[in-house]
């Protein structure tokens, strides 16, 4: 009876009338507005509060259950960044109540697809490590997994990119000025976070020498949480993100002192920590703010962690570790682990071994690069004085570990020397990667190939020492986000084809092998991704006001801006073909368009000259009516999760084109890949196991291996300037951009890009990324494209292959993995 009823009030729910009766009712009793002069903002907010009523019932649900498990294991993911993009649609999805929305929406006249236009996306992250963030959350709630995701809610994230005379230009990307319907403030779980002050010793009534952090700057961090629903399952985690504020909007000491403007201050230094993303990806800048941040959200969100364990099993620290997991993403949370023997030691009064036992039981690390200059070392001086306490229990940490390690090592120095959390020299540094190895039970690689160089160069020290730590756990992507919302034209053949199981189970989409040689399948298949062109060129010609040819070839690069990334190789191809082109307008080529998306970090300088390359090259190339519109070149500002939901789906070619060694793994080419693109790319990263998936006739691999890499720069024998006075297209094209071709009224823009490529810059090696040496081997593989493009059925067939054979790079795989070896945490 109590079932049948609950039942029907659920379907009422989901109903079409229901859900138009509580769209009216938000309009009107929360947001104060007639449906007649309610903006699109208004309706966004409407539609996005009466899905949140909806998530909500199921969050609570879900939280309650996890409180009431006895032998819940939670796990913890900890992030300094999520790139969350737009939740309105994406919630639909999950909850299952999109067609429902939809025709609600057009009998009240609205369409939906425009509403969901109106969210701004939640850029809380640079690019890849936020962004997979992101798709574990979806991943590890539709799994049924209790898990929470801890961050910062900045009130600017990423910079908002426009393109001005084809520079970029930043802007602050206010994300919150409307408010955000999504998010919960949670004030009741409001912290304190203590920075600065100093470290006090005492004697406790035992005669115990114990330690005391004194005379602290205290903030306030406040809580915000965001549910994040499964995909069709009633379960609904926590993304709580956190709030700097000052402990007193006012300082009373100073109010009365008659210092109004001072009493003021300490709100702006408090409130400043959670102000704004930093706009680095995959580099470091040793910022005082930056520390305050990853010791912010780390402090606070263990305080909670402890809080909720607490409740549950008191003072029972022995079950800390089988109660909760928490994984670092990289070493920007890595300051937890010293915060984790702090509480114990100095506030539970733990003795230091058991502590420690506790804390390498509890922490798991993820690693995400092994290029050196985005590996974290804080200076001494800044951590003495920010956090003195954590700086003893450092220094604690590491002489316990080196008395270990010089055993094992037998006293080799240099092998010592590698392994220390702290590296000497003119500025004593903390280095965050080795405190994250030393204090976690695990250490993973995020694909095959990084997983190998973490354990055979970069961290082989303390692979001698721990073998056992180290494992691979190559990235993924939630097709819910990344197929089915992305490219719904995809997803409808697709599920009327083998249907809709892939959605929870990304395997299932093996069975579309069975549909590679059927021609009418096959054109269903062509006429999506044309469809998505479509959609795309009418983007490019709303924002550019440039036509393109959707019949063309689709060629797409978007990522955030790096040389290691090597936007500059794509260029340099284009350039080859514009001079081809140039001397003979007839040549035989595919016409295709050229399409890039990349943000700088704004005092990243090569990069923004890359960016203004590419916009001068694209300048000159869409206007010289010699080539007759054979290729155009198209640069789309202000790359973010909804440009790639727009672009990705339009893609024939997936340009995946790091210097091999590089790329720790990439999810773009995995996204690329599952709409249907072929790759271009190196044997780096995840393009490795790629490759291995959908077979090597289809994907177009290229370049020196990360091996033949290595060896080349060690045996010293690199050298590009021969290549440039051997190769005669190469020389062509470095000379056009030497002599400012493509930007003829500022003759030495672009020199610094050739004299970087030829005899390095800065104290750069030569082409230190080693375009020259890919040059010839790239461009034969994009022939090979343009003639394979020319038969309809083997390219797509070659496509198909692609969609059904990437079912691995599923973040749910990715989660189960995670979840089984490292985390041994199961659904409830
Ligand atoms: C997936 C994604 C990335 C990561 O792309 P890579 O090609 O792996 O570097 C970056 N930014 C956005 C917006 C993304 O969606």
């Amino acid at each position: 009876m109590e079932i049948t009823k609950r039942k029907k009030e659920q379907k009422y729910r989901t109903s079409k009338k229901n859900i138009k009766e509580n769209f009216i009712e938000h309009l009107n009793l929360s947001l104060g507005k007639d449906f007649s002069n309610a903006t699109l903002w208004d309706k966004y907010h409407a539609l996005a509060l009466l899905v949140k009523d909806r998530v909500v019932e199921k969050w609570l649900k879900t939280q309650k259950k996890y409180y009431e498990t006895t032998d819940v294991k939670r796990v913890y993911y900890l992030s300094i960044e999520f790139l969350i993009g737009r939740l309105l649609y994406n919630n639909l999805l999950n909850l299952q109540i999109d067609e429902e929305v939809k025709k609600a929406m057009k009998d009240l006249n609205l369409s939906l697809e425009e509403i969901a236009e109106a969210e701004p996306d939640a850029g809380l992250g640079n690019g890849g490590l936020g962004r997979l963030a992101a798709c574990f959350l979806d991943s590890i709630a539709t799994l049924g997994l209790p898990g929470y995701g801890y961050g910062i809610r900045y009130d600017y994230g990423i910079f908002k990119q426009v393109i001005k005379d084809g520079f970029q230009i930043e802007l602050p990307d206010d994300w919150l000025k409307n408010g955000n319907p999504w998010e919960i403030e949670r004030k009741d779980r409001t912290v304190k976070v203590k920075f600065f002050g100093r470290s006090e010793s005492y004697k406790d009534e035992d005669g115990n020498i114990r330690f005391k952090w004194v005379d602290t700057f205290d903030v306030l961090a406040v809580p915000y949480d965001t549910p994040i629903i499964g995909y069709g399952n009633n379960v609904a985690n926590t993304l709580r993100l956190w709030s700097a504020k000052a402990l007193n909007e006012f300082d009373f000491n100073n109010f009365q002192k008659g210092n109004y403007i001072k009493s003021a201050e300490s709100n702006a230094i408090a409130s400043a920590i959670s102000k704004v993303l930093y706009p680095n990806d995959a580099f470091y800048s040793g910022r005082e703010l930056r520390l305050k941040q990853e010791y912010f959200f780390v402090s606070a969100s263990l305080q909670d962690i402890i809080r909720r364990f607490k409740k549950q099993f008191g003072n029972q620290f022995d079950l800390f570790p089988k109660r909760n997991v928490i994984q670092l993403n990289d070493t920007h949370p890595a300051l937890a682990i010293p915060e984790l023997m702090r509480i114990l030691v100095d506030e539970e009064h733990l003795p230091w071994e058991k502590a420690w036992d506790i804390t390498i039981k509890t922490f798991a690390y993820t690693n995400h690069t092994v290029m050196p200059e985005a590996l974290e070392k804080w200076e001494v001086h800044l951590f003495e004085r920010l956090l003195p306490r954590h700086l003893e229990i450092l220094y604690e940490i590491n002489a316990r570990f080196l008395d270990n390690a010089k055993k094992i090592f037998n006293g080799n120095i240099e092998k010592i020397r590698n392994v220390s959390i702290f590296e000497e020299g003119n500025v004593k540094q903390v280095r965050m990667a080795n405190l994250s190895i030393v204090g976690s039970f695990s250490i993973n690689g995020v694909s095959k190939l990084h997983t190998e160089i973490l354990k055979k160069n970069v961290f082989k020290d303390f692979y001698e020492i721990w073998p056992e730590k180290f494992n691979n756990k190559t990235n993924g992507i939630t097709q819910r986000r990344w197929l089915l919302q992305c490219n719904p034209g995809l997803s409808k053949i697709i599920n009327e084809t083998i249907g809709s199981e892939w959605i929870t189970n990304l395997d299932y989409l093996k069975n579309l092998e069975k549909f590679a040689d059927d021609k009418s399948f096959l054109d269903k298949f062509y006429e999506v991704k044309q469809n998505n062109k479509i959609r795309l060129s009418r983007y490019i010609e709303k924002e550019l006001d440039i036509k393109v040819d959707p019949e063309s070839i689709f060629d797409v690069q978007v990522k955030r801006l790096h040389e290691y990334k090597r936007q500059l190789l794509n260029v340099m191809h284009i350039i080859y073909i514009y001079q081809r082109l140039k001397e003979n307008p007839n040549l035989d080529i595919y016409p295709r368009t050229f399409i890039f998306g990349a943000k700088a970090a704004p005092g990243y300088r090569m990069a923004k000259l890359i960016i203004k390359l590419i916009n001068s090259v694209a300048n000159v190339v869409n206007n010289d009516k010699d080539i007759k519109d054979k290729i155009k070149v198209i640069f789309i500002p202000n790359y973010n999760v909804s440009l790639a939901e727009i672009i990705i789906p339009a893609a024939n070619v997936s340009e995946q084109i790091s210097t091999a060694g590089k790329e720790a793994s990439g999810t773009g080419n995995m996204k690329f890949a599952l709409n249907g693109a072929l790759t271009i790319g190196t044997l780096d990263g995840a393009n490795i196991e790629i490759k291995e998936c959908v077979g090597d006739e289809n994907i177009f691999i290229f370049g020196l291996t990360a091996e033949q890499v290595s060896k080349l720069k060690e045996s010293r024998l690199y050298n590009p300037y021969d290549i440039y006075l051997r190769n005669e297209h190469i020389r062509n094209i470095l000379d056009a951009i030497n002599n400012s071709f493509f930007e003829k009224n500022n003759p030495d823009l672009f020199k610094d890009i050739f004299q970087s490529l030829l005899f390095g810059i800065n104290g750069s090696q030569a082409d230190e990324y080693m375009l020259l040496a890919d040059f010839d081997s790239y461009k034969t593989r994009h022939k090979e494209i343009d003639l394979t493009y020319r038969n309809k059925y083997t390219w797509n067939k070659k496509a198909l292959l692609n969609v059904a054979r990437v079912g691995i790079f599923s973040s749910d795989r990715t989660i189960r993995e995670y979840a089984e070896d490292i985390w041994k945490v199961k659904k409830i």
